[in-house]
């Protein structure tokens, strides 16, 4: 959108605030009213925007509302991060929680699905809100938990878990949080002596990228081997902004890797994941996985069909250097785990068929 027109939204903020990570927190879109007041009748009408919102919350950054281009639901961004009918209305057989994450936590905010690796979740905040996100049960629910006690859950797990060696550092974002508590989260867990690498999943770099600063690059240094996954979804996102955030990353010495999500709508024709890939290697954004959007409850308008999207794939990967192809998997409930869907065009798949409803009429 006409970022004079957001300004003058935000009271003419300063160019000062606009780079500000704290301010762009403080300023997250989260009324409905001023949904309206910025797309108008684009959007559904206000009973439904208030339903849809006491469900699924409105939450995005004044940066990645400034993306957004055209017709809202035709714009890449607009539909990632905007309300539609269809999260409360189609779709509702599907799962809260497909992968059966919460049969898999072993304590309270971890998710222990592989022998070697879990997840910490450390937060259900985000700064943006993802319309597609696998775990959008969680938004309106409260923490129930306070930060301290989050970690020390968390951190006596592991602690007791000899054989976990990597921890994937998730949420929610875990850098909605200040440096002093992303220090203390990196502190605990590097402490256990079995923990050999640690990793960060966050979306910052695509929806907050101010949030990379110096100052945090300089604490996230002295973590190493630390590894940065974040979720680039569409080409119009590789922003300079953006690209000067991983590049930050990059130049401290921390991998950053990407996770998209096959979106309807977003990157699901050959054109766009073309521009994604190649847009992110060319900022040294080494393309990791391609997630099939799960069968989610308020998720299903995301999903495409899988065996077109396998045959995308198929011709993407003849045209691609291999260091821009994500491998293209879906995620399975419980230790099934990712299953990579290239190599399962090529062979029988009985050990899934209890799990249809994940590949819907794909045969
Ligand atoms: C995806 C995932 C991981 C990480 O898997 P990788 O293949 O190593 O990226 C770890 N734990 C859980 C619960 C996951 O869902
Ligand atoms: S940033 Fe991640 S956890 Fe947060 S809403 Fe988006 S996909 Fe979900």
């Amino acid at each position: 959108m006409n970022k004079k027109n957001l300004l003058s939204y935000f009271n003419n903020a300063s160019s000062k605030d606009w780079k500000d990570w704290r301010w762009q927190m403080n300023n997250r879109v989260r009324k409905t009213e001023t949904l309206h007041q910025l797309f108008g009748k684009n959007l559904p009408d206000k009973d439904n925007l208030n339903k849809l919102n006491s469900i699924y919350p409105v939450n995005v950054s004044p940066y990645y509302l400034s993306l957004i281009n055209d017709n809202v639901f035709e714009d890449p961004v607009g539909i990632q991060c905007l309300p539609q009918a269809q999260e409360i209305t189609a779709f509702q057989e599907y799962p809260h929680d497909p992968l059966e994450e919460e049969n898999h936590m072993p304590s309270p905010k971890i998710i222990n699905r592989y022998p070697d690796r879990c997840l910490a979740l450390v937060t259900e905040n985000c700064a943006t809100y993802c319309r597609h996100c696998n775990r959008k049960r969680l938004w309106a629910q409260p923490a129930g938990i306070n930060f301290k006690k989050r970690l020390q859950h968390i951190a006596r797990y592991l602690g007791a878990s000899e054989q976990i060696r990597e921890v994937i550092i998730s949420g929610g974002d875990p850098l909605i949080y200040d440096d002093d508590k992303i220090e203390m989260i990196l502190a605990c867990f590097k402490a256990i002596p079995h923990v050999e690498i640690l990793r960060i999943g966050s979306r910052s770099p695509v929806v907050m990228p101010m949030r990379i600063t110096r100052k945090l690059c300089r604490l996230l240094k002295r973590y190493r081997p630390l590894w940065f996954n974040t979720q680039f979804n569409h080409a119009s996102e590789i922003t300079p902004d953006a690209a000067r955030a991983c590049n930050m990353l990059l130049e401290t010495g921390i991998p950053v890797s990407n996770q998209s999500v096959l979106l309807k709508g977003v990157n699901d024709s050959p054109q766009a994941m073309r521009d994604l890939l190649f847009g992110l290697q060319k900022i040294s954004v080494r393309p990791y996985y391609l997630f099939h959007c799960e069968p989610a409850r308020g998720c299903g308008h995301f999903r495409t069909d899988m065996k077109s999207s396998i045959k995308l794939m198929q011709d993407i990967r003849r045209e691609c250097s291999g260091l821009a192809l994500p491998q293209y998997v879906a995620d399975m409930p419980g230790d099934l785990g990712k299953i990579p869907l290239l190599a399962l065009a090529e062979q029988p798949k009985d050990s899934l068929s209890k799990h249809q409803y994940f590949f819907d009429n794909f045969d």
